[in-house]
């Protein structure tokens, strides 16, 4: 391991954080103590919350870090004003830092934001020092440097930051007649909850909550912090499927960004949204239960109960390899159909296929369940 704890202080950065959260600690309860803020403001940080929140979630991240659709024009400079107003550098230098992460999740030396070197630098002390780790690498972000709407925020970036902090808070603020309320709820307050509740996604999403899907990572699928972070809690998904455009899949789970980006593919604004087959889900969700009964059956003694519980797992397994066999030749043919242009013959069979891949689904789904009960005769049997 690099002895990066004696990384250069990036003093941009630290002294941004530091001045836009003073205020907050220092200025702010004391303001409130004496003086009323207008109801305007309060509104006004809650809209502003909400927009720099979802330009960073829906624009940065999932257009801009993973593809998971694309975009209009008008959609992308919304996302470059309010994402530029959440303070958290350019898209081009965010997107590539999450790309390096998701290339290299948890490891210590190279991903950026790694949750083992503990949650205080994953959440705030990455970005304090020059790491090397954090050493933009754009040979990762071809496509972003030929983004017209990327690389005009990039050069400006200033402009953006400032000019919707200082500018167009304080217009408000101008406006409504409370430019004291407006620079301190709006403006820093506003900031400093943003800043935060996006950091959670690479400290708290890493360390609290389930693994549903895999194990391979330290990220973490959490309702709560979904709640929070506008339905990016579901990391453990995307850390798995990272170009699905959701990251709660669940009708009930709670993904605003989702909807936000599936409402602007109604209006044309967004297309192409890209999403994994339920059959993938599935199967990943019953490897992962899988692989725990495994892991727990290890060393355990050849008692007959074991025995017997374990040739189930093993048959299951077995279940799981044959049902993915068939799902991947299924789809491999649907692909030579359509290579070869042999369309109409691929419809005339489609209805058998499509029947044949929800059956699939739908066994692999089943599975879960009976895998469940497994595991659970597994826990009461330790
Ligand atoms: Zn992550
Ligand atoms: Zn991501």
């Amino acid at each position: 391991m690099n002895d990066t704890s004696k990384a250069p202080i990036n003093w941009p950065a630290t002294l941004m954080l530091l001045l836009t959260s003073l205020p907050v600690i220092l200025i702010l309860p004391f303001y409130l103590w004496q003086r009323d803020v207008s109801a305007a403001a309060w509104i006004w940080a809650l809209v502003f919350l909400g927009l720099n929140e979802l330009s960073i979630t829906a624009g940065y991240h999932r257009l801009w870090s993973h593809r998971a659709y694309k975009a209009q024009p008008a959609l992308k400079w919304f996302y470059a004003v309010f994402g530029g107003m959440a303070v958290q550098n350019s898209i081009l230098i965010w997107a590539t830092a999450h790309r390096v992460h998701h290339a290299h999740v948890d490891d210590v030396d190279l991903d950026p934001y790694s949750a083992k070197r503990g949650f205080w630098f994953s959440h705030l002390g990455w970005m304090l020092r020059d790491y090397p780790a954090s050493k933009p690498d754009f040979s990762r972000s071809p496509d972003l440097l030929e983004d017209k709407v990327v690389m005009f925020q990039h050069r400006h970036y200033l402009w953006f930051a400032f000019g919707s902090n200082f500018g167009l808070v304080m217009l408000l603020g101008a406006l409504y007649g409370d430019m004291a309320g407006f620079v301190l709820v709006a403006g820093f307050l506003r900031l400093f909850v943003s800043h935060h509740l996006t950091f959670f996604i690479n400290s708290l999403a890493h360390c609290w909550g389930r693994q549903p899907y895999t194990t391979t990572n330290t990220a973490r699928d959490n309702d709560l912090l979904a709640v929070l972070t506008w339905g990016e809690g579901y990391h453990n998904y995307h850390h798995l499927f990272q170009w699905d455009y959701r990251n709660g899949i669940r009708w009930w789970q709670f993904d605003p960004t989702k909807w936000w980006i599936a409402a602007w593919a109604r209006v044309g604004l967004a297309s192409g949204l890209r999403r994994v087959p339920e059959f993938k889900i599935q199967q990943a969700r019953v490897q992962c239960q899988l692989e725990r009964a495994r892991a727990a059956m290890e060393g355990r003694s050849a008692h007959a109960r074991y025995v017997e519980l374990k040739a189930q797992i093993d048959a299951e397994w077995q279940h799981l390899t044959e049902a993915g066999a068939r799902w991947a030749h299924l789809q491999s043919e649907k692909l030579t159909a359509a290579k070869e242009q042999i369309r109409s013959r691929w419809e005339q069979s489609e209805f058998k296929h499509r029947m044949e891949l929800k059956a699939l689904e739908l066994s692999v789904r089943l599975q879960h369940r009976r895998v469940a009960l497994l595991l659970r005769r597994q826990i009461a049997m330790a």
